[in-house]
């Protein structure tokens, strides 16, 4: 159902709202907001909020700062925390606006809005699930994050060892006031680890979705004097947080799951091989926007239920994609890679892309592989094709920039700022000295 501007004005009414946050995201799917007051709200459905484009990430040169936000109504929803007698808050997700109206290429959402519109024309809806996994970590006195987790809990632990289960409580209540349905959440594998999941979207609401979700996470935590972190590989050792994300496309004539075949021996239609197909054939060219920080890579290794080969299977967890047992209208392909410090919007983009690239030059996808590839020899690795993802931000930098895939889905603007920015990461990094270096070779040379 969409909201209308009418029914927006009852609510902030009924609710007495008082300020109205204004947000959209960088470019690394930072969120930003300003704030106005509720009285702004006929101005603001205008699209007649400017602000400073060049203090934002990946935006515009300082020549060309103003831009305009226009928010999305369907995205207005009132802020439970805000909540006072006589007094609370709002929110709306924001489209970006040049000065003379026309989309702002530098806008994540509208890179993704873009990929929507191509998959629509060729006849397609895209349903995405994602699944953000997080870490819970205790601050110190002044509030700061420090690494020690707020459990000792391990995977579907019950209490009395997770003490994250009030944290998660209070998190879900809150995401379901604002409109989530929340369909499971369990600790994860690691101490302090955390995962709340929450009902597939078309992908703009997906990733509005999971844009929210790291906000009310860190949000509701701090209530509690948590840090909660997105952080892909925070703790060396211990499994990572990744950001699954289950992918389908919706043939818009027949009104049916495009992947679903009950002729097939998986129950897998063609359509759904050319996509697995298009995500194997791409992804090393991608990889960089799913995985975006040094960190990344750190995760993408052997033995902690993180992806690091390409391949795909039906049920095996070693692998890239997989495809979880559901069918019919819930079949659909779970890639495997993503982390959840990658901005929503242009990993959604990207995924959709790549699949859909399979699609339209009809790929076959490889071989199944439904054995253990962690524990197979380089050797037998080689023999059955199977490659490994980049394994690190410099590669997955220099792939995504060779490659196709990068610069015609996120349009030159995005993809120009993006390679610069992580480049200039990357160099950051590898100019730094190291607790490692320092550990390994200060004494001994
Ligand atoms: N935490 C694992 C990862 O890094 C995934 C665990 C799971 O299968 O949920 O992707
Ligand atoms: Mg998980
Ligand atoms: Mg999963």
């Amino acid at each position: 159902k969409e909201l209308t501007l009418e029914a927006i004005k009852e609510i902030i009414k009924e609710k007495h709202v008082e300020l109205l946050h204004m947000q959209f995201v960088d470019i690394e799917g930072t969120l930003k907001h300003v704030t106005i007051t509720a009285e702004q709200i006929d101005a603001a459905a205008e699209g007649k909020i400017m602000f400073d484009g060049s203090s934002i990430t990946g935006f515009s040169p300082i020549n060309k700062s103003d831009l305009y936000l226009l928010p999305d109504l369907n995205t207005f929803c009132v802020l439970p925390w805000s909540v006072e007698e006589g007094y609370s808050e709002a929110r709306f997700l924001c489209g970006v606006k040049n000065p003379d109206g026309s989309d702002f290429e530098g806008d994540p959402r509208h890179v993704l809005k873009r990929t929507v519109n191509k998959a629509k024309e060729q006849g397609y809806g895209i349903s995405v699930g994602p699944e953000l996994e997080f870490f819970l970590f205790e601050t110190d006195e002044k509030g700061r994050p420090t690494l020690n987790t707020q459990d000792v809990g391990g995977y579907f632990e019950p209490s009395p060892h997770d003490y994250g289960e009030k944290v998660r409580l209070a998190i879900y209540r809150t995401l379901k006031e604002m409109g989530f349905t929340i369909e499971a959440s369990h600790h994860e594998v690691a101490e302090g680890q955390h995962e709340i999941n929450f009902k597939y979207a078309d992908a703009l609401g997906a990733a509005d979705n999971a844009t929210t979700y790291k906000w009310v996470v860190k949000t509701v935590a701090r209530q509690f004097g948590l840090h909660a972190s997105f952080m892909p590989k925070p703790i060396a050792g211990a499994n990572g947080s990744g950001m699954h994300t289950n992918i389908s496309l919706f043939d818009l004539e027949k009104q049916e799951n495009a992947f679903y075949d009950p002729s097939d021996s998986r129950e897998l239609s063609e359509k759904a091989y050319q996509f697995i197909g298009g995500l194997i054939d791409n992804i090393e060219k991608f990889v960089a926007v799913i995985n975006p920080l040094v960190n990344s890579y750190k995760r993408l290794v052997p033995g902690y239920e993180a992806p690091c080969y390409v391949a795909w299977s039906a049920s095996n967890r070693s692998a890239l994609i997989r495809i979880p047992a559901t069918r019919g209208a819930g079949t659909r392909v779970e890639i495997r890679c993503p982390d959840p410090s990658a901005n929503p919007y242009l990993a959604f983009a990207i995924i959709a892309s790549a699949g859909l690239d399979g699609v339209n030059r009809k790929l076959e996808a490889p071989a199944e592989v439904v054995d253990d590839i962690f524990s197979m020899s380089p050797a037998e690795l080689k023999e059955r094709g199977i490659s490994n993802l980049p394994t690190s931000l410099e590669a997955a930098v220099d792939a995504l920039e060779e490659g196709k895939i990068g610069r015609e889905t996120l349009g030159d603007h995005v993809f120009g700022e993006f390679v610069d920015l992580k480049r200039a990461e990357y160099d950051s990094f590898r100019t730094a000295v190291h607790g490692w270096e320092i550990d390994n070779y200060h004494a001994k040379f």
